[in-house]
C-alpha cells in the first residue's frame, strides 16, 4: 500500500489529513470523509493508488472539453471514493464503493503501466475522471509528471474541492482542468454537496487560470436548485472576471436520479442561461447532454461562422486555424490545438471500452 503525501500526525496514532477542506482528523483503523485514506498504525495510505474501477478510451468532447484539442481520443480513468455527497450524483456506485473493501477486485495499473497503454492505443492525452481524482492525488500526480515527459496532454475533470498547495503541485504537470462550479451560493453548495465549499471551487479556479492551464467551468442546472437568473448571473460574471470572456462555459441539462426529485431540465432553462452568461460578456456558452441541441456548436465571435460542429460526442467540421477563426481571423484566445486542419473524425468517435 502507498503511503499518503499531506498528513500530519496528532497524539500518538491519529493523523490529520491536509489534501482538501474537510481536514479530516482520522483516528486509527479509520478512513477521511472521501473514504479512501486510511490510517493504519498511525500512518496514513491512500488506498486507491494504482486502482483503477474504470477505463475508456473517449472523446476529448464527452469530458467536455470543446477548446482543448478537439476530436482527440483520450484514455480516461477512475478510481472510486468521492470528497462530496451530491444529491444527483450519476456516478454513485463508483463514487461511493464501500472503503472497506480496500479497492479489491479492481484493477491494478502503475503510472508508467498507464502512459504505455495511453500510447499503445494511440491517444495524444489522459484524463482522470469519473470520480473525483483530486482524492487521487498520489497516483496522479506521478502519473501526469511522466505523461508529460512521454508527450501527451494532462486533464483533470474535478468538482474542485482540494487544498490550494496540494492543486498546484497537480498543475506543475496537468494542461487542462474541466471544472465543475455547480451553483453560485454557499447554501447551494450544502443543500447539494453537503459541503459549503464554494469559496474553495472558486479559489481554485483561478489558481488553476494563473498557472496556465486550459480551464473549461460546467454547470449542470437544475430546476428549482440553481436556475434562477441570480445564480446564473452571478456565476457567469465570475468567470468572466476572473477567468476571461473567452473562458468556454458549459451548462448542461440534469437528469433526474434518485435523491433529487424534479423533472429533468428544459432546453429554454439552458438557453436563458447562455443568453445571460452572453450578455455578461462570456463569448463561449455551451448548451450540453441535450442531443443535437445547437447550442453545443462553436461559432466565430465575429462573423457568426460555424467553426467547430459537434455531432454526438465527435466533431464534424473544425474551421479554426493556427487558433484563428478560417474566415474572418479572429483569434480564437481560449483554444488550443494543433495548427493544421483537424476534420478527420468519425462521428460520432465510438466509444471503446478496454
Ligand atoms: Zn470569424
Amino acid at each position: 500500500m502507498k503511503e499518503a503525501m499531506l498528513y500530519e500526525h496528532i497524539g500518538r496514532q491519529t493523523v490529520r489529513c491536509r489534501l482538501c477542506p474537510h481536514g479530516c482528523l482520522i483516528p486509527e483503523g479509520r478512513t477521511g470523509f472521501c473514504g479512501v485514506r486510511k490510517n493504519l498504525g498511525g500512518t496514513l495510505y491512500a488506498l486507491t493508488y494504482g486502482k483503477v474501477a474504470s477505463i475508456a478510451i473517449d472523446p476529448i468532447e464527452k469530458k467536455p472539453l470543446y477548446h482543448f484539442y478537439p476530436g482527440t481520443p483520450i484514455l480516461s480513468l477512475g478510481t472510486f471514493g468521492c470528497n462530496l455527497r451530491c444529491k444527483h450524483c450519476q456516478n454513485w456506485e463508483i463514487s461511493h464503493h464501500d472503503a472497506s473493501e480496500n479497492g479489491e477486485g479492481l484493477s491494478e495499473l502503475t503510472p508508467e503501466q498507464t502512459i504505455a497503454l495511453a500510447k499503445k492505443r494511440g491517444c495524444d492525452a489522459i484524463a482522470w475522471t469519473y470520480n473525483e481524482p483530486s482524492i487521487w492525488f498520489e497516483f496522479i500526480l506521478e502519473s501526469a509528471r511522466l505523461a508529460r515527459e512521454a508527450g501527451l496532454l494532462t486533464v483533470m475533470v474535478t468538482a474542485g474541492m482540494i487544498n490550494p498547495p496540494a492543486l498546484k503541485a497537480l498543475l506543475n504537470h496537468i494542461d487542462a482542468y474541466r471544472l465543475d462550479v455547480k451553483g453560485f451560493t454557499e447554501a447551494f453548495y450544502e443543500r447539494l454537496t453537503g459541503s459549503p465549499v464554494l469559496a474553495n471551487v472558486l479559489e481554485n479556479g483561478i489558481i488553476a487560470h494563473e498557472a496556465g492551464a486550459h480551464v473549461e467551468i460546467v454547470t449542470n442546472v437544475i430546476p428549482n436548485w440553481n436556475d434562477s437568473d441570480e445564480q446564473l448571473d452571478g456565476l457567469s460574471r465570475w468567470i468572466v472576471e476572473h477567468l476571461g470572456g473567452d473562458t468556454p462555459w458549459h451548462v448542461t441539462a440534469y437528469h433526474p436520479s434518485n435523491r433529487v426529485r424534479e423533472p429533468p431540465t428544459p432546453a429554454s432553462t439552458l438557453e436563458r442561461a447562455a443568453r445571460i452568461g452572453r450578455s455578461n460578456g462570456l463569448s463561449y456558452v455551451y448548451v450540453g447532454n441535450i442531443p443535437g441541441h445547437r447550442g453545443q456548436n462553436t461559432l466565430c465571435p465575429s462573423c457568426e461562422a460555424l467553426l467547430v460542429d459537434r455531432v454526438g460526442f465527435g466533431i464534424g467540421e473544425n474551421h479554426i486555424l493556427g487558433g484563428k477563426c478560417e474566415f474572418c481571423g479572429f483569434a480564437i484566445t481560449s483554444y488550443r490545438g494543433p495548427d493544421l486542419p483537424y476534420r478527420h473524425h468519425t462521428t460520432p468517435f465510438p466509444q471503446y471500452v478496454l
